[in-house]
């Protein structure tokens, strides 16, 4: 074997094994590309040796999809297939592990209507909600992991044939992803017990407010809900079983008090929402509630995905990444929110995980409203980190302590 599919072989691997941590007898689906089909084979394989019961494949095809933009009438994407969310609920209540490979040209959907992107995404939203309490709850084991796709790479390396664009987007994933180190398996776990370093620190501080300050103009203030849990790395299912939900990871989040925002941030890095980039955008807040926004580039696009519901509009997640990240450092925009909210400080748009307060995979929706947990159909992260971004806490007793200096972690 070849050394790059020496790696190709261990980077399925990872995904079975760290990002999934498949267990006997357990189904596992994949949602996949189909240009990724011998990468899938690969997934497959190391699935079954490890004791999979059934490897369950979706597929997906930018080509296709385009088509359909193109030809379906808008009904089509008014109506999400009841069957498809009632399958994935199915094999949730089974145990089954989901493994998603997001890799999408960030510019598919660029000239379809958008009245029928915004249905499509409001139609899905509302048809897998089910579902989605499974993974956003952790009950199941979940893992968002990429592998390059033609079109893909060649957005994010433009200047070079398509060939080299391809091996330049694998080596950026496969540094991103730590595979380059001598046994990535056990890199995981080392980077794994530093998340968790942080997480317990943030834990014991317990803030009440974080003041975010940057020279682009963002001031932002941010409370955080009484019980909030930071989180980072890896979390476990219903069945105690740990798995890292995102492979790369470097963040480390929990949620806002939905009515505790206030204040001004910018955006300092592209955003794809649902094949279609939305760039250079502000979003004001009073009480949690966006009350004003601007955006150079996807204008139309963002104020959709804000008039998507009333939560659509407030803070579902902070998360905290340092500027000198290794995904940072790589200096490239993926155009995909899996590696770009990795290389940055973030926020999102839409639902918390009820899993970032205490007893919130229990609490119904009027207990987790009450406690200030953000609902949404939808959550869209996006990037606010700089090299001059200031994060400063407040304890409950109103000390301030420093969390972020310069972009990256103060402690
Ligand atoms: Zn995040
Ligand atoms: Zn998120």
């Amino acid at each position: 074997m070849d050394k790059f599919n020496d790696t190709l072989d261990k980077y399925a691997n990872l995904c079975v094994k760290v990002g999934i941590n498949i267990q006997k007898g357990q189904p596992l689906v994949v949602n996949a590309p189909v240009e990724g089909a011998d990468f899938v084979r690969l997934v497959a394989k190391h699935a079954y040796a490890a004791g999979a019961k059934e490897v369950h494949v979706n597929w997906n095809d930018g080509d296709l999809t385009k088509m359909k933009y193109e030809n379906a009438p808008m009904e089509v994407f008014e109506n999400f297939p009841k069957w498809y969310a009632d399958g994935l609920e199915e094999y949730a209540e089974d145990g089954a592990g989901f493994l998603s490979i997001s890799a999408q040209d960030p510019q598919l959907l660029k000239d379809a209507d958008p009245k029928k992107i915004a249905a499509n995404n409001k139609a899905s939203s509302m048809a897998l909600k089910e579902f989605r309490r499974y993974t956003m709850n952790d009950l199941n084991a979940w893992c968002i992991m990429s592998i390059p796709t033609k079109d893909w790479a060649k957005r994010v390396f433009p200047d070079v044939s398509e060939d080299e664009a391809m091996k330049k987007l694998w080596d950026a994933i496969f540094k991103a992803t730590r595979m380059y180190e001598n046994n990535p398996v056990k890199a995981w776990k080392d980077h794994l017990t530093n998340l968790e370093e942080k997480v317990n620190y943030l834990n014991e501080k317990n803030f009440k407010k974080l003041y975010y300050k940057s020279s682009n103009g963002t001031d932002l203030e941010i409370e955080l809900p009484e019980g909030h849990i930071w989180a980072g790395g890896g979390g476990k299912n219903e069945k105690d079983v740990y798995f890292v939900a995102n492979m790369p990871t470097e963040e480390v989040f929990t949620m806002p008090h939905k009515t505790g925002v206030n204040g001004v941030v910018y955006s300092t890095k592209p955003l794809n929402y649902g094949g279609n980039l939305i760039d250079n955008f502000k979003l004001t807040f009073k009480d949690g509630k966006v009350v004003d926004f601007e955006a150079k580039k996807g204008y139309e696009v963002l104020k959709d995905l804000l008039a998507l519901d009333e939560g659509a509009k407030r803070l579902g997640e902070v998360a905290l990444v340092p500027y000198d990240s290794p995904i940072s450092k790589a200096n490239i925009v993926f155009y995909n929110t899996l590696f770009d909210e990795n290389a940055s400080c973030h926020f999102a748009l839409g639902k918390a995980y009820p899993t970032n307060i205490k007893g919130g995979a229990d609490m119904n929706e009027e207990q987790l409203d009450k406690a200030g947990v953000n609902d949404s159909l939808t959550h869209v992260d996006f990037m606010v980190g700089s090299k001059d971004l200031n994060i400063i806490g407040k304890t409950k007793d109103g000390k301030k302590v420093q969390i972020f200096k310069d972009g990256n972690w103060a402690f």
